[in-house]
């Protein structure tokens, strides 16, 4: 059994492929083909992805291997497929903002709905979370030309 992503923009990766992208620590016999069934007489492992996509280390038939195998899938497949899918995509700083919003609302609601209607430790730790999000919002912001000028918009100059 593989790993299968369902994150944001699984959709989108899949997209065109027959079967999606499950990884898993393809088991190299020792003639060198690979295992179409789980086995325990093989020599060693390879990262695998349904799609036909194989890494290019080897790993000892270990359980270790078998985990090295699975996060070379992840780092050097799947991340790449998840950055090119949003490679082109931005999201407001306006929705951004808005999402910081509705999780902070949703914290006071829980607080005020219990007796002492006061945020626990974890939901404080989760403020100064929502916080340090909104100062690398700000920080990461640019602006965008506007469709009328070219320029961009907002800001002094
Ligand atoms: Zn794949």
């Amino acid at each position: 059994m593989g790993i299968v992503y369902c994150g944001p923009f699984a959709d989108a990766i899949n997209e065109g492929t027959r079967y999606g992208h499950e990884g898993y620590a393809v088991q190299v016999l020792h003639d060198g083909t690979e295992s179409r069934c789980w086995t325990t007489e093989f020599r060693e492992y390879r990262a695998g992805c349904d799609c036909g996509w194989r890494g290019a280390t080897i790993y000892p038939p270990t359980e270790a291997g078998e985990n090295a195998a699975q996060d070379e899938w992840n780092a050097e497949h799947l991340r790449v497929l998840v950055r090119q899918a949003v490679a082109g995509k931005t999201v407001p700083a306006t929705a951004l903002l808005d999402l910081v919003d509705g999780l902070r609302h949703e914290l006071s609601a829980a607080a005020a709905a219990r007796p002492d209607g006061e945020l626990t430790a974890r939901e404080l730790g989760r403020c100064d979370v929502m916080e340090h999000v909104e100062r690398q919002i700000e920080e990461a912001a640019v602006d965008v030309p506007s469709p009328q000028s070219g320029r961009p918009t907002g800001g002094a100059r």
